[in-house]
């Protein structure tokens, strides 16, 4: 996991301008064909679970399939189109075909508050109900009725697919990554998490060698996190260290990260220390700023150490949940950004150990040819001697790797090729656990 491709961007750009035309809900058709195209990636395994399971308090729902659907005006002119754009639907509508009257359209129909141009993206998973969205301003241009509308879907006992794909490491603690796969067409909420997802499998899967087992999920939201934890969760808590919900990593805004449930996990120290060196116009912020399944991940009894990393993150940017969040509004560039990031990350959390220098007082760093030269690699941001004494003050065997760079405000990569070199000329022990008081 040393080398961190650096152009993948237009690779991820071009698969999730594949998967976006693909209308996908919780269940359904659309769920498999995109599992089925990032499997042409990674061999990820697709699981089944019927309808009817019951998983904690949920029970998984008859799968939802649609065909077409449509308002014609008077004239027979299609002024809603599902062909245009499958936001159209109020996603999981139940079949309906029949006549309406301008004002009886109207109650079936959203609009956005304040996007006079977006369609919004409307669910309605558990009432089974049918609807329409369309943008305000196409509204106001509609003809007296009677329209006549219909909704080709079905709604029948089938199964919720999701994609699983284990990675195994040098150990069995795992760190567990997942996206969603049941949004329709927009771009970074959500098809830039399953695609940069999708791209660090690619990349942890060529790694030579992972510390860790790394457990990827490519799921439904919140219905299939509930399902996937009703079957693991025990599993999960034993091994689980650390872990990302991947969301909305495609977008222009800032790199943005959701806090764990306490807040002081190692992925939250680690995450903190990459994007303060990273990205000047991060965000980090509490739990409550929650909004996708790190919400089931952390939730009490389940308790897994998962934060969110996004770019660009969901409900701070007008486009979110609207057909404006395009193929346009995700650029490789941002994808590229957000791989970086979540390298970065994983990369520290392979490398973060407690370290305890083995001689007394400083060891006698010439006699292994460190003194002027540090296998090459040029430190950025401090001085070779800075970086050397840096390290070796703080390797007490009781302050891992990561908080040692940040007390010094040093990128923790920057000391990786030391480390690696103090541990080889036997100066460095190291150890994944503290030293005992
Ligand atoms: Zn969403």
């Amino acid at each position: 996991m040393d080398n961190i491709p650096t152009s993948l961007g237009s690779d991820m750009h071009d698969l999730l301008c594949g998967l976006f035309p693909i209308c996908r809900s919780i269940t359904g058709r659309g769920v498999r064909e995109t599992l089925k195209i990032i499997q042409g990636k990674v061999p990820l395994t697709t699981h089944e679970v019927p309808s009817g399971t019951r998983c904690f308090d949920w029970v998984v729902p008859d799968e939802w399939n649609i065909n077409d659907a449509y308002v014609k005006d008077k004239q027979g002119r299609r002024v809603i189109d599902f062909n245009e754009s499958n936001l159209h639907v109020v996603n999981y509508s139940k079949p309906f075909e029949g006549e309406l009257t301008l004002e009886e359209l109207r109650e079936r129909v959203f609009t956005h508050p304040h996007l006079a141009n977006a369609i919004p993206y409307v669910t309605s998973y558990y009432k089974r109900t049918w609807g329409f969205c369309m943008r305000q301003s196409d509204f106001d241009r509609l003809g007296s009725g009677p329209f006549k509308a219909k909704i080709d879907s079905t709604l029948k006992p089938g199964v919720l697919n999701y994609g699983e794909l284990l990675i195994p490491g040098e150990t069995d603690q795992e760190i567990l990554l997942a996206s969603n796969i049941c949004h329709p067409s927009m771009a970074n909420n959500e098809l830039a998490g399953p695609v940069l997802l999708t791209y660090l499998a690619k990349w942890l899967l060529e790694s030579p060698s992972r510390r860790y087992s790394y457990r990827i999920l490519w799921l439904p939201e919140t219905i299939g996190a509930i399902c996937y934890l009703s079957k693991h969760a025990e599993q999960l808590r034993e091994q689980v260290i650390a872990g990302y919900q991947v969301v909305c990593t495609g977008g222009p805004g800032p790199l943005a990260y959701v806090q764990s449930r306490n807040g002081r996990a190692l992925v939250d120290r680690v995450t903190t220390h990459v994007l303060h060196r990273f990205d000047h116009q991060y965000e980090i912020k509490p739990f409550r700023y929650r909004g996708s399944d790190e919400r089931q991940w952390n939730s009490p009894g389940i308790d897994l150490p998962i934060g969110m990393l996004a770019k660009s993150k969901f409900e701070e940017y007008p486009e979110y949940h609207t057909s404006l969040d395009d193929l346009s509004f995700v650029r490789a560039e941002y994808l590229q950004t957000s791989f970086d990031a979540y390298a970065r990350c994983l990369q520290a959390l392979e490398r973060n150990d407690y370290y305890q220098m083995l001689t007394p007082c400083e060891p006698k760093l010439d006699k292994l040819g460190l003194w002027n030269t540090v296998g090459g690699h040029t430190p950025t941001h401090a001085d070779m001697t800075q970086l050397l004494f840096a390290l070796i003050a703080y390797c007490d065997g009781e302050h891992d790797l990561i908080e040692i760079a940040d007390m010094h405000d040093i990128p923790v990569w920057d000391f990786y090729p030391l480390v690696d070199q103090l541990v080889k000329g036997g100066i460095l022990g190291a150890s994944s656990e503290p030293a005992a008081a």
